[in-house]
C-alpha cells in the first residue's frame, strides 16, 4: 500500500487545475479540495448583502458573521454558507468579477487557510487554489504550478459558462480572466506564484488524459521519494 502524500496545485484561472485534480484524486483514492469554492462562498455572502467590496472592514465583518465550510459527499465537494448548500451558485460571472478583491483581504484569508490546513492533516489530499504550495501546504510532497495560454483558458471558461446557460462573449470572458489573474498575482498577501520546488505544467494544447498522466507520474515519483526518506 503506497503512502498517502499531499498534493498542492496552484495556477491562474482555467489552467486545468480542478479537472486534472479531480481525476487524479479519483484514480488515487485521495480527497480533492477546491479552495476557490470557499472564497466563492464568501463572495456570494458579500454580494447578496450588497456590501461595498472596497470597504475591507465591512467585507471582513460580513464574512465573520457567516460560517463557510465544505464537506465531501459521495466523493464530491459540497460548499456551505452557514447551513445552506451553495455549491451550485458559485461559478457565476458576478462572483468572478468581485472575488479577487474580496480574497485579497487578510482576515478573509486567515480563516480559510486554517480550515484548509486542517483538512490536509491526515494526508491523501489534492488541494487546488492560488496559495496552496506557497502558504497553505508548503510541505506538500508534490507541488504543481499549472499554466496555459490566456486564449485557451478563455475558451475553456467560455464553454463551461455556455454549458451552465450563462451568456458572455469570448472577449468578456477573456477580460474577466485577465483582470482576475492580475489582481491575484499582484496582491501583497499570498499572491499567485510558483512555489519553491513546484513542477510547472503548461496545459496549452494538452488533452485531459495527457495532463492526468503527467500528474500521476509525478505522484509516483513523489511517493517513492517519500519512501526513501
Ligand atoms: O479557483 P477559482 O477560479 O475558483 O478561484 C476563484 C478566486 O478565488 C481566485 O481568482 C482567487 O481570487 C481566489 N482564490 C484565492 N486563493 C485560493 C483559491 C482561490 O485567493 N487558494
Amino acid at each position: 500500500m503506497s503512502r498517502r502524500i499531499n498534493i498542492a496545485i496552484d495556477g491562474p484561472a482555467s489552467s486545468g487545475k480542478s479537472t486534472t485534480a479531480k481525476l487524479a484524486a479519483e484514480k488515487l483514492g485521495y480527497i480533492y479540495i477546491d479552495t476557490g469554492a470557499m472564497y466563492r462562498a464568501a463572495t456570494l455572502a458579500v454580494n447578496d448583502e450588497g456590501v461595498d467590496i472596497n470597504d475591507e472592514q465591512a467585507v471582513t465583518s460580513c464574512i465573520n458573521n457567516h460560517r463557510i465550510s465544505i464537506s465531501i459527499k459521495e466523493k464530491q465537494q459540497r460548499t456551505y454558507l452557514d447551513d445552506q448548500d451553495v455549491t451550485d451558485q458559485l461559478r457565476t460571472p458576478q462572483i468572478n468579477k468581485t472575488i479577487s478583491v474580496i480574497s485579497s483581504y487578510k482576515e478573509v484569508r486567515k480563516a480559510m487557510v486554517e480550515q484548509q490546513r486542517q483538512l490536509a492533516e491526515k494526508g491523501g489530499v489534492i488541494m487546488d487554489g492560488r496559495d496552496i504550495g506557497t502558504v497553505v501546504l508548503p510541505d506538500a510532497e508534490l507541488k504543481v504550478f499549472m499554466i496555459a495560454s490566456l486564449e485557451e483558458r478563455a475558451k475553456r471558461r467560455f464553454i463551461e459558462l455556455e454549458a451552465q446557460g450563462i451568456r458572455q462573449t469570448l472577449e468578456e470572458v477573456k477580460e474577466d480572466i485577465r483582470k482576475r489573474d492580475r489582481i491575484d498575482s499582484s496582491r501583497s498577501l499570498a499572491p499567485l506564484k510558483k512555489a519553491e520546488g513546484a513542477k510547472e505544467l503548461d496545459t496549452t494544447g494538452l488533452t485531459i488524459e495527457e495532463q492526468l498522466k503527467i500528474i500521476l507520474d509525478w505522484v509516483d515519483i513523489a511517493i517513492s521519494e517519500k519512501k526513501r526518506c
